[in-house]
């Protein structure tokens, strides 16, 4: 069998506004672009795999629980396009946090690799054809530790740079929003032309 690929993505401020600590399934809607861009993927044939931090739960501000409507609510969001959701992986943990048992040093947060090899594992991806795509240098860090490669969605969300000779920390591209990330990823492919005339997206260059 042929493995897998996949497009990790940040949740909070990459796939939908940042609003901190949010779990109301109401507030929750999708970037501009980011259905357009998921698309493009989509007929790539990646898989979709979100990797979060969620020191909420370690804060004691909301439950693990909580978040099984969030991802219902995504998946709802990314069924509009017929867009399938294959995983939701996210870090519960803090050190500072006040919840003792998520109060830990763990190697799942990012930008820890842990959650996006985990995935890796479960669903079978080569991830030397997988990317990352965040809004902070920690969600670069995470997908280029685990082996993708990253892109940097530069929002504002990243406001400190900190990069101190950690080659990980530097995104194999920056662009301004989701659709332009996902045309970044497309513009790895050849295009084909089948015998109808129709050009089709064949492998990646
Ligand atoms: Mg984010
Ligand atoms: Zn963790």
């Amino acid at each position: 069998m042929e493995a897998n690929k996949a497009i990790f993505l940040d949740k909070d401020g990459t796939l939908i506004p940042n609003i901190p600590y949010n779990v109301n399934p109401d507030l929750i809607s999708l970037n501009k672009g980011v259905l357009e861009g998921l698309e493009i993927l989509s007929k790539l044939g990646y898989l979709f795999i979100i990797i979060s931090n969620q020191a909420g739960i370690a804060k004691g501000y909301f439950e693990e629980e909580d978040l099984i409507e969030v991802e219902q609510k995504i998946k709802q969001l990314f069924d509009q396009k017929g867009i399938h959701l294959s995983g939701f992986y996210y870090c519960p943990h803090l050190e500072t946090g006040s919840v003792p048992r998520y109060a830990v040093t763990c190697n799942c947060r990012k930008p820890n690799p842990d959650l996006i090899l985990a995935a890796a594992k479960e669903h079978h991806i080569d991830l030397t054809k997988s990317w990352m795509i965040g809004d902070i240098l920690d969600d670069v860090e995470a997908g280029k530790a685990a082996g993708c490669r990253s892109i940097l969605i530069d929002n504002g969300n990243e406001n400190e740079w900190c990069v101190n000779g950690n080659l990980n920390r530097v995104p194999n591209w920056i662009a301004p929003n989701f659709l332009e990330a996902s045309l970044y990823i497309s513009h790895h492919y050849k295009l084909k032309e089948d015998e109808q005339g129709t050009f089709e997206y064949s492998q990646e260059i």
